[in-house]
């Protein structure tokens, strides 16, 4: 695909990167640097660890480059010439592979400015003048090929727009977003840890955070019950044999955590000196009876005979589980279910366990272990499309009460030239129009994108934007024909025979994880009252007023509101500016005169100064504040 003029922009500041860094640290050995969606990087491998002091000596040097105006100059050449060139310029390392990637028959082209030379099919500018403004932004590490069992190369990020205006704009957004991020601001006000010792990715929700998250599951809660929702709870592991059943293993198990094994299985194969592979050949494998029940069911060779061994070569274990259908599925296969039992609405805020590459890992939103706001519908046909309604209707509300009204949903088909598609045509026609009106219902914008639908059924996601303009991509709501067949799941229907039940697979909010990470950033730590963990502060002016402010604290408790008292002995100012940092919504300053008059000095953190008040009219007041989940009416930009 040709670049457009941005990534052209973008990739040729990538040129002059490396050609910055050349003049600098002549020894660097190159890999590649292409455009991204919001900049450009290049890959250096050198010894000499790149500082932030570094970054400033190269841009200053790229702007010179930029001054000198070299030309881009193109060369077509043979691929024994191309070897030659590499090993002249010494950037064998790297560039011999890359060279050996491009296909025989394709055009091998190098391109020159000034005197840096780089393996590349284009294109660029014309000009290094061209390039006006840009930026570096950050170093990382990279490992070649993006493959963990490669060195480790440094990576130098940069940006570039076509005006300074345009530059100057994102710059002020990546600062916004700087101040939001919730690995800081978590950090910042204690609301979640990641330790090493645990595992990367596990989030320990510490008790700020825990209060938020937990803040949050009764409102979800309270919205799932009106909505008909029955609560269930299942273990965070389950046999190998049920996700053999549901398919989600061996198929997804680069993105899995190992099996656990039993002690007594374990034993076993160590007894028979099995070969690693032949321990991995065994958890893969498959009894007859199960394939013969899942290829019934699927009326098809859905596993084929290579994965069938004997039983007693079959290796037990669970695993971690990665997702909760298989549970919910064995809840509803429990007991006969009528017609009239339909649909069946099934949830749980449910943990479930993923393998990520360690570079993959950020903070809450990207995790190894995460609580999906999850839930299983099992309905017939017709009610499909009241169902999907009903979980958009549910995400409205959600995402309304949290000032998130900003977004966008996209509406996954299949694609009509694929047959990767399980289940008849005619259900899939009826599915992707009922996931379609429930989306022109809703009356936000969205997208159809054929060939994004689940193997299994169409679906619909969520795509939020934040304060700052970011997009997010929460949770998903999809419609399944698959598992209820490999599971041979029925009910009775109104005509006394066995009919087989839709599924849909709901996690509107993706994960607790994420989805407090998001908000974290959407509210820049600025919580509304509902959601904070500390919802009023207490400052007594001086030791005077102590007593009266510890009764006060003890009023508020009883109310059931989360309030906390400043003890400190210092100056009424540096107690302000701690409530201020720990984004307190409500501080009550307590002198003398209050303490006499039962009354309190508010402080809003959204409105600022609000004067005297009765302490039992502020009470009442945040109480029915709290009770209707209200939002600040005015929110500080971050950072204040
Ligand atoms: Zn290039
Ligand atoms: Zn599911």
């Amino acid at each position: 695909m040709p670049m457009t003029p941005l990534e052209e922009l973008r990739h040729s500041c990538s040129h002059v990167l490396a050609t910055a860094v050349l003049r600098l640290f002549p020894e660097a050995k190159l890999d590649i640097g292409p455009p991204t969606d919001t900049g450009f990087y290049y890959d250096f491998d050198l010894e000499h660890k790149f500082t932030t002091e570094d970054l400033a000596r190269i841009e200053a040097e790229m702007k010179k480059i930029a001054e000198e105006n070299q030309p881009f100059r193109r060369s077509e050449v043979p691929r024994a010439e191309a070897v030659e060139i590499i090993k002249r310029i010494g950037q064998e390392r790297y560039k011999l592979g890359r060279l050996a990637d491009i296909p025989e028959g394709e055009a091998i082209s190098f391109y020159q400015n000034g005197e840096f030379v780089d393996l590349c099919a284009g294109t660029h500018v014309r000009y290094t003048a061209k390039l006006k403004a840009f930026k570096l932004l950050s170093i990382a590490g990279a490992y070649h090929r993006g493959d963990e069992k490669n060195k480790q190369l440094q990576r130098i990020y940069g940006t570039a727009f076509p005006s300074k205006d345009e530059l100057a704009a994102y710059l002020n957004q990546l600062e916004q977003a700087r101040l939001r991020d919730h690995r800081k601001l978590g950090r910042e006000l204690k609301l979640f840890h990641i330790d090493e010792d645990v595992g990367q990715g596990l989030i320990l929700w510490t008790p700020n955070g825990a209060i938020v998250r937990q803040e949050l599951q009764t409102f979800i809660g309270e919205e799932l019950r009106k909505q008909g929702y029955l609560q269930v709870f299942t273990p965070h592991i389950g046999k190998l044999e049920l996700y053999k059943t549901s398919g989600h293993f061996p198929y997804y198990k680069e993105s899995q955590f190992a099996p656990v094994i039993e002690n007594q299985s374990l034993a076993k194969v160590l007894g028979e000196n099995c070969s690693c592979g032949e321990v991995f050949a065994r958890l893969d494998a498959v009894s007859s009876h199960l394939r013969d029940q899942i290829n019934a069911r699927t009326g098809r060779e859905t596993i084929t005979p290579e994965r069938v061994r004997p039983d007693d070569q079959l290796l037990d274990g669970f695993m971690l589980k990665p997702m909760n259908c298989p549970h919910h599925i064995k809840i509803y296969a429990a007991q006969p279910r009528s017609y009239r039992d339909l649909p069946i609405r099934l949830a749980e805020f449910g943990t479930v366990y993923r393998w990520e590459q360690s570079g993959e890992l950020t903070g809450m939103t990207r995790v190894r272990g995460f609580t999906q706001d999850d839930a299983h519908l099992f309905c017939t046909e017709e009610q499909v499309a009241g169902e999907l309604l009903g979980c958009l209707s549910l995400v409205k509300i959600v995402l309304t009460t949290l000032g998130l009204a900003d977004y966008r949903v996209r509406v996954g088909l299949r694609d009509p030239d694929s047959g990767k598609y399980t289940g008849e045509t005619a259900l899939w026609d009826k599915a992707e129009a009922a996931c379609r009106t429930a989306a022109q219902t809703l009356g936000v914008p969205f997208t159809e994108e054929p060939g994004e639908a689940a193997f299994y059924g169409p679906k619909i996601d969520f795509v939020i934007k934040d304060v700052i303009g970011r997009e997010w991509q929460l949770g998903t709501v999809q419609v399944d024909y698959n598992l209820p067949i490999r599971f041979d799941l029925s009910y009775i229907g109104a005509d006394n025979a066995a009919h087989r039940p839709v599924m849909i697979h709901r996690a509107p909010f993706g994960s607790l994880e994420r989805f407090c990470g998001v908000l974290i950033e959407h509210f820049a730590g600025d919580f509304p009252a509902w959601l904070a963990p500390e919802q009023v502060r207490i400052v007594p002016i001086s030791e005077k007023t102590l007593d009266h402010a510890r009764t006060l604290l003890a009023r508020l408790k009883a109310e059931g509101l989360r309030a906390a008292l400043d003890e400190h002995s210092d100056k009424l100012g540096a107690k302000i500016r701690r409530a201020e940092l720990d984004k307190v919504p409500y501080t009550l300053v307590i002198g003398q005169k209050e303490a006499e008059a039962n009354s309190v000095s508010v402080r809003s953190r959204a409105r600022g100064d609000e004067g005297v008040l009765a302490a039992e009219a502020f009470i009442a007041r945040l109480k029915s504040e709290v009770a209707a989940r209200a939002l600040p009416e005015k929110r500080r930009p971050a950072g204040a």
